[in-house]
């Protein structure tokens, strides 16, 4: 049977009732995605305080710098460590069903990661090919996924499609089942097979449902590469996002979608000391593009 799925959220901003726990403060619905939901943020966009206001006027003017991790591999406690170290906030896209399972994160170290402030972001329940699967298979993998991570107390807003595979059905089953965002995994520069696509996403992106991202698969993940991908942005002098998608952090040459801990490390280093000398701005996806955390309508 066909998903009679609609455009948007406007079942969502009438279901959306509160989740316990899980309220953003005003200010942050009034980022720059409340335009997408503008009846609920009026009232909100009066008080934004003067260091959020400051942060966005230098967001106009530097790049911001987005790090985000896919699939919740147990090396992600550790990376998320080497963040905070470093003063530095990522998105962790996590798959529900594989929390605890060999290779993955524990419940309980997904906690403590949220717990230093990183955002936890869902990435289906097994991490399959959505655009193989019939439609109902798909909201179970979308849609219970993030009930699934709510329930676990993790304020999800923001997904990212397993293999960067989407159609139609994907995109606005992640919308309905109440994510802000849903990231693919392409779509921003790349030396080699992105030539002429944008260096930045924008703020907010113009298409939430296709967040575009750069993960540099198949590239060399040597720091001297990553931090290309900033410089550029930096030297376009356009305000975005160079959204980043690592996977698993480890000395495996073999593994096209691992990054060595020692080049990531540099890479964390001179991204800090961009950050500090305020060349760069690095913070969450979630953050950047702001919004409450909905709950996943019951329908769904
Ligand atoms: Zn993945």
């Amino acid at each position: 049977m066909r998903l009679t799925v609609k455009r948007l959220l406007p079942a969502c901003l009438v279901a959306a009732t509160s989740i316990a726990g899980l309220q953003l403060p005003a200010a942050a619905t009034a980022g720059p995605a409340a335009p997408a939901r503008a009846g609920a943020s009026a009232a909100a966009q009066a008080a934004v305080p003067a260091h959020t206001a400051r942060r966005e006027a230098r967001a106009a003017r530097v790049p911001t710098v987005v790090l985000t991790f896919d699939d919740g591999t147990s090396d992600h406690l550790a990376v998320a460590k080497m963040l905070s170290r470093r003063g530095l906030k990522g998105t962790f896209y996590v798959s529900s069903a594989r929390l605890g399972t060999r290779g993955f994160l524990s419940v309980s170290a997904l906690r403590a990661i949220a717990k230093a402030g990183h955002e936890i972001g869902g990435h289906t329940l097994h991490h399959e090919h959505l655009t193989e699967l019939p439609d109902s298979a798909q909201q179970a993998e979308i849609c219970d996924d993030r009930r699934a991570l709510l329930k676990m107390g993790f304020a999800v807003r923001s997904f990212a499609y397993p293999f960067g595979d989407f159609d139609e059905t994907s995109r606005e089953l992640a919308m309905q089942c109440g994510y802000t965002t849903a990231r693919g995994i392409n779509g921003l520069h790349r030396p080699d097979s992105c030539r002429s696509c944008p260096v930045v996403e924008k703020i907010p992106p113009a298409d939430l449902a296709g967040v575009r991202a750069t993960s540099q698969t198949g590239l060399p993940r040597t720091a001297r590469v990553l931090r290309e991908f900033v410089t550029r942005a930096q030297q376009e002098g356009r305000p975005g996002m160079v959204i980043f998608v690592f996977h698993e952090i480890k000395n495996d040459p073999r593994d096209r979608y691992a990054t060595a801990p020692k080049e990531f490390a540099a890479f964390l280093n001179w991204v800090a000391a961009q950050k500090k000398a305020k060349r760069i701005d690095v913070r969450t996806l979630g953050d950047v593009v702001g919004g409450r955390v909905w709950p996943v309508p019951e329908h769904m």
